[in-house]
C-alpha cells in the first residue's frame, strides 16, 4: 500500500510529465486534492507532505474540517460541490474559493454574505460543457450573463471556469470538449484581470486537460484512496 505522500508525489509527477509534454511551464498547473468523504487524519498527511490544497464537496462535511484544522492557517479550502441557497452563508464565511457557482442567486447571496473582515471570495463558474442533465453547471449560452454578474459583485473575484466533462468520451468528443471550453476560457482570460484559472481534468483526464490549457486539476481517488 502506497502512502498518501507517496500518491501525491505521483500525481505531481504525473502533472509535471503532462505540462512537459504540452510545452508548458512545469508551475503552470495547480494541483487541488480532493478530500470530500475521507478524514482529517487524511489531510493531515497530504499537509505534512507540503500539500495546501484541498477541494470539499459537501458544505456541512467541509467546514467540520476547516473548523478541525483552524490551526493550520495556509490551507486553501475549495469548495467544488454543488451550493443550495440555504448553505452559501457557511460557505461565504468558511471556503477561500468555490468553483461551482452556477446561478445569479448564489453569486449574490455568497457576495452579500462574505464577511468584510475577509479578502474577497475567489470564484469559477462552473459550465455544464457537454449539456448534461445531470451535471450543474451553467449553459455556455447563458455564461456571458453569470459573467457580468459574478464580476460585477464586490466580495467576489472571478478567477476562471470550472468543467466537469463527460466520463468515457472517446477521444475526438473529448478533444472537441476540452476544446471549446479552452476557448471560451481564453476569450475572458484576455478580456478580464484576475481570470487565470481554467480548472478542468481529474484522475482520467489530466494528461487531455493540460494539452488544452488546464490550470487546476482535480484529483481524489488517487491520491486518498476509494471513496465508499
Ligand atoms: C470528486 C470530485 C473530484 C475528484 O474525483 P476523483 O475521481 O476522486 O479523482 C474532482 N472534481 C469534482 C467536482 C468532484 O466532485
Amino acid at each position: 500500500m502506497q502512502t498518501i505522500a507517496e500518491r501525491l508525489k505521483s500525481a505531481y509527477v504525473r502533472i509535471e510529465q503532462a505540462t512537459d509534454s504540452a510545452n508548458r511551464p512545469r508551475n503552470s498547473v495547480r494541483l487541488l486534492a480532493v478530500s470530500k468523504t475521507k478524514p482529517v487524519s487524511d489531510i493531515n498527511q497530504a499537509y505534512e507532505a507540503g500539500h495546501r490544497l484541498f477541494g470539499e464537496n459537501y458544505v456541512q462535511e467541509g467546514i467540520e474540517k476547516i473548523n478541525q484544522l483552524q490551526h493550520l492557517t495556509d490551507i486553501e479550502w475549495h469548495m467544488i460541490g454543488p451550493i443550495q441557497s440555504n448553505k452559501t452563508k457557511l460557505v461565504a464565511e468558511n471556503f477561500h474559493w468555490v468553483q461551482s457557482i452556477d446561478r445569479a442567486k448564489i453569486a449574490r447571496r455568497l457576495n452579500d454574505q462574505r464577511p468584510t473582515t475577509l479578502p474577497s471570495l475567489n470564484c469559477c463558474i462552473q459550465v455544464n460543457i457537454n449539456d448534461e442533465d445531470s451535471k450543474s453547471g451553467v449553459q455556455p449560452k447563458d455564461l456571458p450573463e453569470l459573467i457580468e454578474i459574478v464580476n460585477s459583485l464586490p466580495h467576489l473575484t472571478l478567477r476562471g471556469l470550472m468543467a466537469i466533462p463527460k466520463a468515457e468520451m472517446k477521444t475526438e468528443e473529448q478533444e472537441q470538449t476540452l476544446g471549446a471550453l479552452a476557448e471560451l476560457f481564453s476569450e475572458y482570460r484576455t478580456k478580464l484581470s484576475n481570470f487565470d484559472t481554467l480548472s478542468v481534468g481529474m484522475s482520467d483526464d489530466v494528461e487531455a486537460a493540460i494539452k488544452h490549457g488546464s490550470t487546476m486539476v482535480r484529483i481524489g481517488t488517487a491520491i486518498f484512496g476509494a471513496r465508499n
